[in-house]
């Protein structure tokens, strides 16, 4: 049993044994302090033996998943999976244009780890990374954030400030089509009014240099 506990009336620290608490005179309910203090004893046994019966629970699983894991059907079943996955994933990024490098750089580092002592993997994982780094550095990293069409923050604020009527903004798509000296490219298309009040269709490509816009074409 605490010796010390806390005023039921001002809450602060006072002795079990005292008649009246120092702070604020209140007699001192020997019965009631201890009635309250099994309350929070019997709520900490409780969640003991719930924490308790989980562990030992785990545990158990652990132990037969660790079990299952050192057989040699088992291992053989992995690494066979393993190669499966790779393939499949090796024939994917294949396909993927060397221009698109986060998407390479992302690919390749699953294969390393599906891999770990494949050299061509690692080897290609070492150059898109190497090719993402110096693009960051002389362009940027590219646009993070896109609207709910998929169009780039950095071109919907573009918009917003180069159409004549920005509130006609409409159909609007963008598809990242990699990178050059001038900047992440992207090709867009949208509907807005021109100066006569006609809604026409445009299709621009745009590139983003340090979070600037410019229009290419
Ligand atoms: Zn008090």
């Amino acid at each position: 049993m605490k010796k010390l506990v806390k005023c039921r009336v001002c809450k602060k620290k006072i002795s079990i044994n005292a008649d009246n608490c120092p702070s604020c005179g209140e007699p001192v309910d020997k019965e009631y302090y201890v009635a309250e203090s099994k309350k929070g004893n019997n709520i900490i046994v409780a969640f003991g033996v719930i924490f308790g019966l989980y562990y030992f629970a785990t545990m158990a699983i652990d132990r037969e998943n660790r079990k299952i894991k050192n057989t040699p059907e088992y291992k053989l079943e992995e690494k066979n999976r393993k190669i499966k996955e790779s393939e499949e994933l090796y024939l994917k990024i294949k396909k993927i244009p060397a221009s698109y490098i986060y998407l390479n750089m992302n690919g390749y580092n699953k294969l390393t780890k599906l891999n770990p002592e494949n050299n061509v993997f690692q080897n290609k994982l070492k150059e898109y990374r190497n090719k993402v780094s110096n693009m960051e550095m002389e362009i940027g990293a590219p646009s993070k954030m896109v609207n709910m069409d998929g169009v780039p923050v950095e071109i919907a604020i573009y918009w917003n400030h180069h159409l004549k009527d920005p509130s006609s903004l409409d159909d609007e798509k963008c598809s990242n089509v990699g990178y050059s000296s001038k900047g992440w490219m992207y090709e867009c298309t949208y509907r807005a009014k021109n100066s006569f009040g006609a809604l026409v269709l445009g299709s621009n490509t745009y590139a983003i240099k340090k979070d600037v816009v410019t229009r290419t074409r």
